[in-house]
């Protein structure tokens, strides 16, 4: 069972802004998965100058696709265990009830476009691999290649990290399972691309970014759009493109999104179903928490097996009222502990990380 004390912690973590009162009129605001401080900039500027809700949170997300440091979304984005980067991208546009989304997409930077492309020029909403690729180049997008060197060097790492016989500790291929042994396999790499290389392929990550935003005429849109779970089996689809899951917007109510392992926020709908508990009375933080409530109760509450992964949650209530939660309240790293925020943008200067509200403590390791 979630037990009181957890709950009462999560209740108290709970940003100042989450719990303010709602808005008597809406106003622009942006909010983010953590990785996304200057995308609520851009999409924010982009708001203020009065452009569409969808406009502005693709302009956002964008720069996350297209920045090569950001190994979980778009280029530069750490590919499937045969080395291939696959992406997955949603975008809803509530003003419209649109929706549009590709998954597995390869060979394109910003499938965020491609995903605004197929709710925009088709009669479809979900666009899959070959398909979605060659929509893409129909619609004018040349096929690139997404691996950048640094994560060519992971996906490297991680082939000889993981005991792939084939690459790895066979009778010719060389053994390669330590940081000391990595550093004499890759002469090129420096020590601290090859530690993060490492701990990419040891404990393979997830991450993507959501973006959600409301104007001033109480308009909203959201995006999500991610390369999924590094190392994934080919043709793996996260909850990222998932309608209802890794996005989900109403106009009348509100709109949420997620990052953190796909495979449980599917199971729990986790986008649609904090949109619907906002449409039945539930404040943003409290419609987060009970998402958060039912991934855990899928493990019956076993915090040994939790423990192997995390979820977050974003919402933004059509008031301009708005939260950030996740299931654990960050991870130990090294000496340290990072705690789990998410990034918002008011319109009153640069977007600041807030606290995520949370549903249990990591045990100390
Ligand atoms: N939700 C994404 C997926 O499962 C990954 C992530 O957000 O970290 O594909």
């Amino acid at each position: 069972m979630v037990s009181r004390r957890n709950w009462m912690t999560s209740v108290a973590a709970l940003p100042a802004a989450a719990q303010a009162q709602p808005a008597v009129k809406p106003k622009n605001i942006v909010i983010s998965s953590s990785n996304g401080v200057e995308c609520c900039n851009i999409a924010m500027s982009w708001l203020r100058a009065g452009k569409d809700t969808l406009d502005a949170v693709i302009a956002g997300v964008n720069v996350n696709e297209l920045d090569p440091n950001d190994n979980s979304v778009g280029y530069g984005g750490l590919p499937n265990e045969e080395g291939i980067v696959e992406l997955d991208a949603c975008v809803m546009h509530g003003p419209t009830r649109r929706a549009g989304s590709v998954a597995s997409i390869r060979g394109i930077k910003t499938p965020s476009k491609i995903a605004r492309l197929v709710m925009e020029e088709t009669d479809h909403i979900m666009l899959a691999g070959e398909g979605a690729l060659r929509f893409a180049k129909t619609m004018g997008y040349a096929e690139e290649n997404l691996l950048t060197e640094k994560s060519r060097l992971a996906f490297l790492v991680w082939k000889r990290t993981m005991k792939d016989s084939n690459w790895s500790d066979g009778v010719d291929a060389p053994p390669g399972k330590s940081p000391k042994a990595l550093l004499r396999l890759f002469p090129e790499a420096d020590e601290q691309t090859l530690a993060w290389a490492h701990e990419m392929a040891v404990r393979p990550p997830t991450g993507t970014i959501n973006c959600l935003a409301l104007n001033e005429k109480g308009e909203m849109s959201g995006c999500t759009t991610t390369s999924g779970l590094a190392w994934k089996i080919p043709g793996r689809v996260g909850d990222s493109p998932i309608i209802g899951a890794g996005l989900y917007v109403d106009q009348e109510v509100g709109a949420a999104g997620s990052t953190g392992r796909g495979e449980e926020n599917i199971r729990v709908a986790g986008a649609h179903t904090i949109v619907e508990n906002m449409r039945h009375g539930m404040s943003p933080p409290d419609a987060v928490m009970d998402a958060l409530k039912r991934v855990s109760r899928n493990y019956d509450n076993d915090l040994k097996r939790l423990d192997k992964f995390d979820i977050n949650f974003y919402a933004l209530r059509k008031d301009g009222v708005f939260a950030g939660g996740s299931l654990w309240n960050g991870q130990f790293r090294g000496a340290g502990f990072v705690s789990r925020k998410f990034a918002v943008n008011d319109g009153t200067g640069n977007s600041r990380l807030l606290d995520c509200a949370y549903l249990h403590e990591r045990p100390r390791p």
